[in-house]
């Protein structure tokens, strides 16, 4: 490209939820602001993670010098592992940003020959032609920073996600004033943020929901579970805090949860006093009246901690009648059925559960600013070209339409896509074209392990491994199974006989071990036969067919 031209192309989080990454070029040099995934919806059975497609980086790789990360969600460093993978370049990020980072390359086995690189929120640092600016923010999780990039074309500011909290439960400040002084500078472009474009007013504070755990501890007779955001350290620290003041043993349940709290911990964000925690097998040591649970599963997903311990099959979280079940977080669209089937569960448990039902004070506050704080920022940088960005299309519309009715602050509004180039000169800025973009769908927890598409891996698993269908017959009003399940298969050779007969006796063994409960509830349990029978037949055959539990209500 031309020097002289500034390309800022968006790889995902445009125009979608989730998979935040924006690429920016100025002559031979790229860097890569966040590299985020998004959760598949329930239905893609098999698919883990979804990925955005980076040919745009692979094409150019010679040119790719990091990737930069605003802070530790999973819509913002969950592509690391595939990235990194086809492309291992620096990667830029805070202290907690990068704790989170390690966890993650250490999974995939890729932590060695990673090269991470600290940054320290308000000091400047400098790759090829740009100088970045971490400018702490807050957000619904620590550490987290906005980019002000110096180009050579002028200021870019990226906002990364963020509220405008006057009073962060960890006391580290937004920092307005850099904000401020950028404005008074001269602004290229503002990037912002625009998951709450469609919330009135302000949101409230991390430190509003405090008043509704007091409320809970003060009333709890019984056991306290707590379940939000593994990320959710604020939650964790006044959950933590509070079980101290209450006298309550803190316990942390669910994988996600422990390895968070650790690095909180660790890095001083959570201070827990001696004595305090207790091991998930000691709760039944204790009184009801003396436990917290902290547990991971807001979102309802099967075999998870909480989902598990709602259907009575935990060995550790055992849900009674009178216990109270809080979940602080907030009910993610398409998640609805899934969350709300657990609640049932825990209803049937006899517990009280508490969630978002918009009461107030609130059990769970949004981490994304709401209109007027997304007002505020635009007013201090005073931006020459307004991008929205991290929206599906109708908030970035909302957000483009806002800002350009401030015709004060703004000079002009610039709506694009995921794959669009937006291309600065000093004439000004235009859509100058477009690179592939899309999503790449992740199996089985890998980081190689790629799905070119849905429908192309159904084909695939079908033209090569075929599909395997086990019937289950369910009888609706006792729960029970009546006959010994079906297995059918299509093109799928299944060998000798013992195949099938040992793949029967498996789904059987499945239900056996299953509560009642887990049978009543479809979406488990068709996961769990998925499961064990996937394990089954790739370690008896080394195949992995698609495999597709029906239930048969009779
Ligand atoms: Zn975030
Ligand atoms: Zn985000």
């Amino acid at each position: 490209m031309p020097t002289g031209k500034l390309h800022v192309v968006p790889l995902g989080g445009l125009g979608e939820f989730g998979m935040n990454c924006m690429a920016l070029r100025s002559g031979d040099d790229i860097i890569v602001v966040d590299a985020g995934l998004m959760f598949p919806e329930a239905e893609l059975l098999g698919v883990d993670i979804v990925v955005p497609d980076i040919s745009y980086l692979t094409e150019n790789r010679q040119h790719v010098r990091a990737i930069v990360l605003t802070h530790g969600h999973e819509d913002h460093i969950g592509a690391l592992p595939w990235i990194l993978s086809e492309l291992n370049v620096p990667v830029w990020g805070t202290e907690f940003t990068l704790a989170y980072v390690e966890d993650k390359l250490d999974e995939h086995g890729l932590l060695d020959n990673a090269d991470l690189r600290e940054i320290r929120p308000g000091d400047r640092f400098k790759i090829g032609p740009f100088t970045i600016h971490p400018i702490p923010v807050t957000h619904s999780l620590v550490d987290c920073v906005a980019l002000a990039i110096h180009t050579p074309l002028g200021v870019i500011v990226h906002t990364g996600d963020f509220k405008v909290d006057p009073t962060p439960t960890d006391n580290r400040l937004f920092d307005l004033h850099s904000f401020a002084e950028y404005g008074k500078d001269g602004v290229l472009a503002l990037f912002q943020d625009s998951t709450n474009v469609e919330r009135k007013g302000y949101t409230p504070s991390e430190r509003a929901v405090r008043r509704k755990f007091d409320e809970v501890f003060a009333r709890t007779q019984r056991r306290l579970f707590i379940s939000c955001f593994s990320s959710s350290i604020h939650r964790i620290k006044l959950a933590v805090d509070l079980a101290w003041e209450h006298g309550r043993k803190v316990a942390f349940v669910g994988r996600s949860m422990v390895s968070s709290a650790e690095i909180a911990e660790d890095l001083g964000y959570l201070d827990i006093p001696d004595g305090l925690l207790i091991h998930p097998g000691e709760i039944k040591n204790f009184a009801p009246e003396k436990v917290c649970v902290l547990i991971s599963g807001t979102q309802g997903e099967p075999m998870s901690a909480l989902s598990r311990a709602a259907v009575d099959n935990h060995k550790h979280a055992k849900i009674e009648n009178g216990d109270s079940v809080v979940l602080s977080s907030r009910i993610i669209p398409g998640n609805e059925k899934a969350i709300y089937r657990m609640i049932d569960h825990l209803f049937r448990r006899q517990a009280h559960v508490i969630y978002e039902d918009g009461s107030s004070p609130p059990v769970h506050v949004s981490g994304h600013a709401s209109q007027e704080e997304l007002k505020l920022i635009i007013n201090l940088v005073k931006p020459k070209f307004f991008i929205p960005i991290h929206g599906e299309y109708r908030q970035l519309k909302l957000h483009a339409e806002m800002a350009a009715a401030m015709r004060g602050s703004v000079g002009s509004t610039i709506l694009i896509e995921s794959g669009d180039i937006l291309e600065f000169d000093e004439l000004g800025a235009r859509i100058a074209g477009r690179v592939n973009v899309g999503r790449i769908c992740i199996d089985s927890g890998s980081r190689t392990d790629v799905v070119e598409d849905l429908i192309i891996k159904d084909r695939r698993h079908l033209s090569e491994d075929g599909i395997v269908l086990p019937i289950i017959a369910i009888n609706k009003l006792s729960g029970r199974v009546e006959t010994p399940p079906e297995i059918v298969t299509r093109g799928f050779e299944p060998g000798e006989d013992g195949f099938i007969v040992g793949a029967r006796q498996l789904v059987m063994q499945t239900l056996e071990v299953s509560s009642e409960e887990e049978k009543a509830d479809y979406g488990v349990i068709k996961e769990k036969i998925r499961a064990d029978l996937k394990r089954y037949i790739s370690k008896q055959m080394q195949k992995r067919p698609l495999i597709m539990p029906v239930i048969l209500e009779i």
